[in-house]
């Protein structure tokens, strides 16, 4: 049983995907999906080699080996050509890791259609990197679970030109339309501890800084959409 959070990212893999979840630990997300005939093939590639063993011992005891292939390997450098890969999934870390991942690894993105990224922080700046490559948000969810709040954004390999502002790679361009109550309450406590960060900066009386200016800005773009 998936959480919620890698139900949801596994919902946004195409039926019959060739996946490489990268980042994978126990390769819970791609073992889940072989098992219920959602991929043809998966690898699971992981950096570090305590969560790689994870992976090959899960892969292992599921009797998966046939499908699912655990990589020990720095980001997109566990796809190899004959992988095939269609379809990246790279869930659990922070939005500027997910962006270093696939700006390093480019060459691997060839022939990939879509990307589900899940992000714990910072997914701005992962909007930004999809907007710059090409990568069209076609769909995002936003889901609570445990404590925390996690947003899943869904990116297809684009023709059309793809553009987003700074309020939607912010807010997610899906996102900040639906508005829905875990967003509403997300934004809310970012509200609240942007307006604690520049009273502290205007207390301390230090001379105005980008710092201040850009906390500034975060919360008028929150109150605009909150309003
Ligand atoms: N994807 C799983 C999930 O969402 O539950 C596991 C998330 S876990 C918090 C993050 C994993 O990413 C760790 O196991 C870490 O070793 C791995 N990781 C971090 N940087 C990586 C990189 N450059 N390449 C591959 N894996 C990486």
């Amino acid at each position: 049983q998936l959480s919620a959070r890698l139900a949801t990212v596994g919902a946004f893999v195409p039926q019959g995907a060739r996946v490489a979840d990268i980042g994978s630990d126990h390769a819970y997300l791609p073992a889940n999906l072989v098992l219920n005939q959602r991929i043809s093939y998966g690898v699971a590639g992981e950096v570090v080699r305590g969560p790689f063993e994870n992976a090959r011992h899960e892969i292992a005891k599921l009797q998966l080996g046939g499908q699912l292939v655990a990589r020990l390997a720095d980001g997109l450098a566990a796809i190899q050509p004959a992988d095939h890969i269609d379809t990246i999934t790279i869930s659990g870390m922070g939005g500027p890791l997910i962006r270093h991942i696939l700006e390093t690894g480019s060459a691997a993105l060839t022939g990939v259609k879509r990307l589900v990224l899940q992000p714990n922080v910072g997914e701005a700046t992962v909007r930004a990197w999809l907007m710059a490559n090409q990568f069209k948000i076609t769909a995002e969810r936003i889901l609570a679970e445990d404590g925390h709040t996690y947003e899943v954004i869904v990116a297809d390999r684009s023709t059309d030109e793809v553009y987003y502002t700074d309020k939607e790679q912010l807010f997610g361009p899906f996102l900040v339309i639906e508005k829905s109550p875990v967003f509403v309450a997300k934004w809310q406590r970012e509200l609240a501890r942007s307006q604690a960060a520049v009273a502290q900066m205007q207390q301390a009386k230090v001379a105005p800084t980008a710092h201040l200016a850009a906390a500034q800005t975060k919360i008028q773009l929150i109150e605009g959409v909150l309003s």
